[in-house]
């Protein structure tokens, strides 16, 4: 019961940020994070009506994939080691944390073998913490550039993870980091690349992610509760 409630109140929070941001509501997608928690609670947020998923870890993800029954879409989070790739091939609907010319090749061999495309997004270390995953900010051009020429995958736009703040403003000056270098690779004009996605914002900040224009926010504490 409770996981239906806090669906519905994130639903509702992000109409209202999309509202007072002059943006469509629509164009926002809630991703609820659901690493660590069990196929049950999945199912919960399905009923209540929740279709995206997503989720970190490959070897947590790999049972859920048979164990969750209903027709969710799932999206793969985090950090990403290419020998997992075949693991997930077909069946995650995106991946948004691609972050090296390597993890792209071999996303795009395996959904090839498929005689399928997969949609990704570039993750982008905007803060140039050590501890973050990501391309650097002046690498993201060259990086998109590279996966472009590879047909089993399609870039969608970029992903990214900003440093923890109590404070959710602190976060929003990286979210606008984000949005400015989609506008600089969309300008670029890379054949076969998308810049329609921004995956950003949790459950601290994503209020102000859809302020500065997250198309997919990733929320998982604030549904599920703390992990
Ligand atoms: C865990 C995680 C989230 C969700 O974080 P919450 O604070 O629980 O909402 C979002 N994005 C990534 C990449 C994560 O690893």
């Amino acid at each position: 019961m409770t996981i239906a409630v806090n669906i519905a109140t994130i639903n509702q929070r992000i109409r209202s940020a999309a509202e007072k941001a002059g943006r469509d509501p629509s164009t926002v997608r809630l991703v609820a994070v659901s690493k660590t928690r069990p196929a049950a609670d999945i199912s919960m947020a399905f009923q209540a009506g929740q279709v995206l998923f997503g989720e970190n870890y490959i070897q947590e993800l790999v049972p859920k994939l048979t164990e969750v029954r209903e027709a969710v879409q799932w999206h793969v989070i985090g950090h990403l080691q290419s020998n997992k790739v075949k693991y997930i091939a077909g069946q995650v609907a995106m991946i948004h944390s691609v972050d090296r010319a390597s993890l792209a090749t071999e996303i795009d061999r395996q959904w090839g073998k498929l005689g399928k495309v997969c949609d990704v997004l570039i993750q982008v270390n905007i803060s140039g913490e050590s501890t973050k995953s990501g391309t650097t900010e002046e690498g993201a051009v060259q990086l998109v550039r590279e996966c472009s020429l590879l047909p089993n995958i399609k870039i969608k736009g970029l992903m990214t993870m900003p440093p923890f703040f109590d404070d959710p403003e602190a976060a929003r000056p990286y979210f606008a980091g984000l949005r400015r270098l989609a506008g600089v690779v969309a300008a670029a004009q890379i054949a076969n690349v998308e810049m329609g996605e921004l995956s950003m914002g949790m459950s601290g900040d994503f209020e102000a992610a859809i302020q500065e224009g997250a198309t997919l926010v990733r929320v998982g504490t604030a549904i599920f509760g703390e992990r």
